[in-house]
């Protein structure tokens, strides 16, 4: 009997996904509500495509390995799009001040639009054979607590149908309706975690100015420790020689869309660079606003029943405070697991889905413990308090984030960790221990490691008259990575 699965979302998760699920049956049917543009265009169920998005190494990676015959990278650059070493092509304002740029690069970031991105994956999953894409809105499951059996369907025209399948993976977002859907079957009691420091995100396009084709990407960092509410910026760079400005706020210091606010906020984070470098660039888009930013964990892994026949993934499952920059990767990583788990094991064998959802979970925690264990720490937070280990590891962490901006052996174990290469237990093996116990090998940086040519860049687009944090302490950029 031919094997058919039902992924509900186009978008990374859903398109990762399919293709993740396309080798272990006859027939993959995407569901999308939306009517889905050919080429790079916004459309309405993905708004948080105005705003800047990064992909992580590790999200780089496991979309390569997915699509080995896609040349993702390779499309993204000749559509204009950057490919950014975190150890030597970025300027980052962490919490405990700037990081160095080495001259070895490693950790690549790719950053582009999102729509790019999403039109590159769209092109190379929706064509593959056994994979087809269908208009239409899921509405519930179909099954019992024992095993889904597929889903109901509203079509573009408003009627109803009902879809079978052997798997149904669940990719639809934030907004998905999985425990409500699991409700109606009669299972309850699944756990939802939130963490909500009442982030709002502000992001506007701008011109690149010439010659800054190779300018950095820029990053400047609250310190969750502080006790004020935290500001970020990030400045990306993304094809049609663009910078994608977003501007971020915890609880109590939001940005707005309002169009001369936005680079007064830029002006007022722990650092004016973005602020300064924004003042004289030509503004492209009006400001973008998303409050779509709690991090929100339901542990479907944990449930004491579930039923066959169903995955959740991406952000359907956990999605985190985009300042982090981790959402697309987990949906990437958890698509592996679920290619991993089906080339060992038939679709519609007894416990599979159980056991994907076990394995996508473990990509989840890593991103989980980084970024709900910061947020806690802001002002007017919703969720829990900081335990007595959080802020013990916190300590250690801190003084460990001083110790890599001036150590390219531990900006590494960090980046490898921020990257979600591996998970933040490596922080403590022995040699990082004692380096962090032995405090800083240089003094800090006094201002933004830019080199010559980037801080004339800096200079020509500057309209605040220098009023506002000096340039005078830049250092000259890049340094040999012997630290
Ligand atoms: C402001 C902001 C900035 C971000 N920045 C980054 C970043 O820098 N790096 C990063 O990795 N991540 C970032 N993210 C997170 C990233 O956008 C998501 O993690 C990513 O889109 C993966 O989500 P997904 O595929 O699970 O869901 P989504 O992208 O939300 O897609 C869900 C899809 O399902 C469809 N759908 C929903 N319900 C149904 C239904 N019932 N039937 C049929 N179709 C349905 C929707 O139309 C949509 O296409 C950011 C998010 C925000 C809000």
């Amino acid at each position: 009997m031919a094997r058919r699965a039902i992924v509900v979302g186009a978008s990374v998760a859903g398109l990762l996904a399919a293709v993740a699920v396309s080798d272990a049956v006859d027939e993959v049917t995407v569901l999308e509500r939306d009517v889905l543009p050919r080429g790079p265009a916004p459309r309405k169920g993905l708004p948080q495509a105005r705003h800047g998005h990064i992909l992580l190494t590790s999200g780089l990676n496991a979309i390569e390995a997915l699509l080995p015959d896609l040349g993702l990278r390779q499309r993204v650059l000749a559509a204009g799009g950057r490919e950014i070493s975190l150890t030597s092509g970025a300027v980052m304002l962490g919490p405990e001040g700037w990081f160095r740029r080495w001259r070895h690069d490693s950790h690549p970031l790719l950053t582009c639009s999102r729509d790019l991105l999403d039109a590159v994956l769209r092109e190379a999953v929706l064509d593959r054979p056994r994979i087809r894409l269908r208009r239409a809105e899921a509405v519930s499951l179909l099954g019992s607590a024992e095993r889904v059996m597929g889903v109901r369907i509203t079509d573009a025209d408003g009627a109803e149908e009902d879809l079978r399948a052997d798997l149904v993976v669940d990719a639809s977002g934030r907004g998905s309706r999985a425990l409500q859907w699991l409700d109606a079957l009669g299972i309850t009691g699944i756990r939802e975690e939130v963490v909500d420091s009442g982030v709002v995100y502000a992001s506007r396009l701008y011109r690149m100015p010439e010659g800054a084709e190779e300018f950095p990407l820029i990053l400047v960092q609250p310190d969750p420790l502080d006790t004020t509410p935290g500001r970020a910026a990030a400045l990306i760079p993304i094809e049609g020689g663009r910078w994608l400005a977003s501007l971020s706020g915890t609880r109590g210091a939001e940005p707005t869309s309002d169009p001369a606010e936005f680079v007064r906020f830029a002006l007022g984070l722990r650092h004016p660079l973005v602020g300064r470098l924004l003042s004289g660039a030509e503004p492209l888009s009006d400001a973008a606003l998303s409050r779509s930013t709690r991090n929100v964990r339901r542990h479907f892994e944990s449930a004491a029943v579930w039923p066959e026949g169903l995955v959740v993934l991406g952000d359907a499952a956990a999605a985190f405070n985009p300042v982090y920059g981790q959402g697309m990767s987990v949906a990437a990583l958890g698509a592996q697991e679920l290619r991993r788990e089906l080339a060992a094991t038939d679709v519609a064998a007894p416990g599979v889905a159980r056991r994907i959802q076990r394995a996508a979970a473990k990509a989840v925690d890593a991103a989980w413990s980084l970024s709900s264990s910061q947020d806690r720490w802001f002002p007017g937070v919703l969720g829990d308090s900081p335990t007595c280990a959080d802020r013990v590891l916190t300590r250690y962490v801190r003084r460990m984030t001083k110790v890599a901006t001036s150590s390219y052996r531990v900006s590494v174990a960090m980046c490898n960790v921020t990257t979600l290469q591996e998970n933040s237990s490596r922080l403590l093996r022995p040699s990082l221990l004692l380096a962090t116990l032995n405090g800083p090998v240089l003094p800090p940086l006094a201002g933004p490691p830019l080199t010559a040519a980037e801080r004339a860049i800096l200079h020509g687009l500057d309209r605040t008259g220098g009023a506002v944090g000096g340039t005078g302490a830049d250092t000259d950029g890049r340094i040999p990575s012997s630290g």
